[in-house]
């Protein structure tokens, strides 16, 4: 009968891949050198030279990643930090972790990331950065948002986290803003064998400030010069990411090819006016980390899905200035009708390069089922 599809096959990845991985691991337990060293130095190089940006320093994961960029820019209790209102829990936690206040705006409801005149006008002078994400794996519209952080004088921070190897206008993200973070969590499009991250800078000094920061600030041993943290990725999770990466590109190639196959598919179904697809806007290279799908119907349809093992997430259901923990910034139901109403319409489907067609198929098929079913209930 109808296959059943995970959101995501880790083990489809790993299959191919296992001995060199092994391998990987076992030279370093052979070694025992499970702190910084050689396998730190030598990943770091491998992805500065694949994203085309200057510095990459390897950290804990891509929440410290934020954290670090932020500490490093010397943000701090008092300051504003402009974000979307939109994303995974990191990115506003980070803010609040240095003790800065996230203002948040709402998102550009066709591609999911920050609305870049929202964030402009949200701008104090308390600002002392904005930090756009990168969304589902789709670069957020930087232009604007570069030229209202140089306006006013405040750095950008990239959260790059779903969005390895993307580009904007030819550019790779992470290298535009004044940081970049992304995480190697396992989901993401480079996953590790546990939690890693990364930031990257093509500016000097403040690569030399984000190295210090990652170990407590220390240089040489035991003398301090700033107060960072432990915020090391062990090199067991170097030598598995340095076995994976050179097969990003590739990975996401497959990625892509899945997402057009979608597209085709779900349009010659017919489901075009009954879905929204997501859209890659001219000049912004998507990675689809994830293929985010709308619908009016989203519960009853991922209902449908679950009944049937079709895979499938709702990324997210609460927006920021509606979590509990954020109350406290004041923010009111409707303050963001756009993020407010993703959360309510928005669901992943699988997209991982390694999902055969016939797989694929299933998912249309689930979801094609779910549409003619309902047909005559207004579309989203
Ligand atoms: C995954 C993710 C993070 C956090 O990364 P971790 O490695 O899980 O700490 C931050 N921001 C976004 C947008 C993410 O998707």
């Amino acid at each position: 009968m109808s296959i059943k599809v995970p959101l995501l096959d880790l083990q489809a990845q790993y299959a191919p891949l296992r001995d060199a991985l092994i391998a990987a691991v076992t030279r370093v337990c052979d070694s025992q050198r499970f702190i910084m060293g050689p396998e730190i130095t030598a990943l770091e190089e491998e992805l500065a030279a694949f994203l085309g940006i200057r510095h990459a320093v390897a950290v804990s994961s891509g929440t410290d990643a934020l954290l670090l960029a932020l500490m490093a820019l010397d943000i701090r209790a008092g300051d504003e930090v402009v974000t979307t209102t939109y994303s995974f829990f990191a990115t506003a936690g980070a803010i609040v972790r240095v003790g800065a206040r996230p203002v948040l705006v709402d998102i550009d409801p066709a591609t999911f990331n920050i609305d870049p005149a929202a964030a402009a006008a949200a701008i104090t002078p308390r600002t002392k950065a904005i930090l756009p994400v990168h969304l589902f794996g789709l670069s957020a519209d930087l232009d604007p948002l570069v030229a209202a952080a140089s306006r006013a004088g405040v750095p950008i921070i990239e959260d790059a986290a779903q969005a390895i190897g993307a580009t904007y206008k030819s550019r790779p993200l992470g290298g535009i803003g004044a940081f970049g973070c992304f995480s190697f969590f396992p989901s993401k499009n480079l996953g590790a064998f546990g939690d890693a991250g990364l930031i990257t800078t093509n500016d000097d000094a403040l690569a030399k400030r984000a190295r210090l920061l990652r170990t407590h600030g220390m240089e040489p041993k035991y003398y301090h010069h700033l107060v960072g943290g432990n915020f090391r990725m062990d090199a067991l999770q170097a030598a598995v990411l340095r076995v994976k990466a050179p097969h990003l590109a590739a990975w996401t190639d497959a990625r892509r090819a899945n997402a057009h196959r979608y597209l085709t598919r779900f349009r010659d179904e017919g489901l075009g006016d009954r879905l929204t697809l997501p859209v890659e806007p001219p000049g912004r290279r998507h990675i689809y980390n994830q293929f985010v799908i709308r619908t009016a119907e989203r519960d009853a349809l991922k209902r449908h899905l679950d009944d049937r093992g079709i895979g499938n997430e709702i990324y997210y259901p609460v927006p920021f200035h509606l979590q509990p923990c954020f109350s406290d910034l004041g923010y009111r139901r409707g303050a963001f009708p756009h993020a407010e109403r993703a959360a309510e319409t928005s669901l992943a489907l699988p997209i991982y390069g390694e999902m055969t067609a016939e797989q694929q198929d299933a998912v249309v098929d689930a979801v094609a089922q779910f549409v003619s079913r309902r047909a005559g209930v207004p579309a989203s």
